[in-house]
């Protein structure tokens, strides 16, 4: 099958005039690192999560933030962290940076998202914090795992990358009793500064902590050290740190891209409430909504064909791909990838769910600059492909 129409690529980013203004007033200011539009981008983000008690902190990216993040948590050599194999390899490999064991567990097979009691049955004397994924921007049942973190004494740390604005409990993702929340601004993100993150925290001596491991553990910013009354040529490294700051340039696109997340996610949301209505008589299971008076971040729309279809995922992507329209999947499960699974020597076996959910799995383009006809021209392709 061919098509004349322009390919429909599976992510784009929605970056308006108003960002580009703001980036262009940056590189026109004389500072474009870290300075004062990303310190704005910081109280923006915390005023969006509505508690002036979080401190939040702009970084290089999402993976960036899990490892200070850990690092600040004190999460070393001889430590276990649990997480899900149904992810991207950073929400674990940062653990791994800091010389800890990742102990991986299976998902609920509804909502993709980490099995809680699955984490309860992995915790041994080793662990040390758990790390919740919120698959796809449909949180994880955080007062659940909140109980059982509390109960063992671990740490938590969500990895929120794609849940900005999300809900658990009637709470936004980010405001809820974590340790830390990290938050990811990559280019196909809910909102993006190209590449960037966020880490957000209560806790005081976390945060102090994750600011100075961000830049070279000085104990103070370049920022600060030119505004302050101590010499401006003064500073103190106080650790090893890491090069992990955000870019004026970058927050420059946050201000922006913060202010319209949520009708961003109204958009996502409509999208999604098309493509689920539209398909509920095909041989596919719809991703999860989310319950009742929850906020669903929307960052994909992951359907699994169903036993009885009459193609295979890998058919079917290609048929997808023919009619001009690009799909990918979420994600090829960590278990299976050669560095996680020689280390660990993990079976298929032992994550029944994400094993059979990976087989049938396929992500379909969903960003607000699709128009309606961008919808209509999925729901008939993905219609046919399954004919
Ligand atoms: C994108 C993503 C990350 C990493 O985000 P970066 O900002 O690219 O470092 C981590 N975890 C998950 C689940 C992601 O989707």
């Amino acid at each position: 099958m061919s098509t004349d129409q322009p390919f429909l690529p599976f992510a784009l980013p929605d970056i308006g005039d108003e960002e580009i203004a703001e980036v262009v007033d940056t590189l026109k200011s004389g500072w474009i690192t870290t300075g004062p539009k990303t310190r704005r981008f910081e109280s923006d983000f915390t005023a969006f999560l509505g508690d002036p008690s979080l401190q939040s902190m702009a970084v290089n990216s999402a993976t960036a933030g899990l490892h200070l993040a850990l690092e600040a948590l004190g999460i070393g050599p001889g430590d276990e962290v649990i997480t899900t194999t149904h992810t991207f390899t950073a929400t674990a490999e940062v653990v791994r940076y800091l010389g800890a064991d990742v102990v991986l567990v299976d998902v609920d097979p509804v909502t993709l998202n980490l099995d809680i009691t699955a984490v309860e049955a992995a915790i041994t004397p080793r662990t040390k914090a758990v790390i919740p994924v919120h698959y796809g921007g449909l949180a994880v049942d955080m007062s659940r795992l909140l109980a059982i973190a509390r109960r063992h004494g671990l740490k938590v740390v969500e990895d929120a990358a794609h849940a900005l604005p999300a809900t658990a409990g009637g709470q936004l993702i980010g405001a809820l009793g974590s340790d830390a929340t990290v938050f990811s601004f990559y280019a196909n993100k809910t909102i993006t500064t190209g590449e960037g993150g966020m880490v957000v925290t209560r806790d005081l001596a976390l945060a102090k902590r994750i600011q100075v491991m961000r830049l070279h553990g000085i104990s103070r910013d370049a920022f600060d050290r030119f505004q302050s009354k101590v010499p401006s040529w003064y500073y103190e490294v106080v650790a090893p740190g890491f090069k992990y700051n955000l870019t004026d340039i970058a927050a420059a696109l946050g201000l922006h891209q913060l202010r319209r997340a949520r009708a961003f996610q109204v958009r996502r949301g409509e999208i999604a409430a098309s493509y689920s209505a539209a398909f509920s008589n095909l041989p596919v299971v719809l991703p999860a909504a989310a319950p009742a008076g929850e906020v669903h971040a929307w960052h994909l729309y992951s359907l699994r064909l169903a036993a009885d279809a009459p193609t295979d995922r890998d058919t079917f992507i290609k048929r997808l791909f023919d009619a001009g329209i690009g799909c990918s999947v979420h994600y090829v499960p960590l278990h299976l990838q050669p560095y996680w699974r020689d280390r660990y020597r993990l079976k298929a076996e032992q994550f029944p769910h994400s094993q059979a959910a990976y087989e049938r799995l396929v992500s379909l383009p969903l960003y607000t600059r699709m128009s309606e006809g961008d919808v209509d021209r999925v729901i008939h392709a993905v219609a046919g492909a399954l004919r």
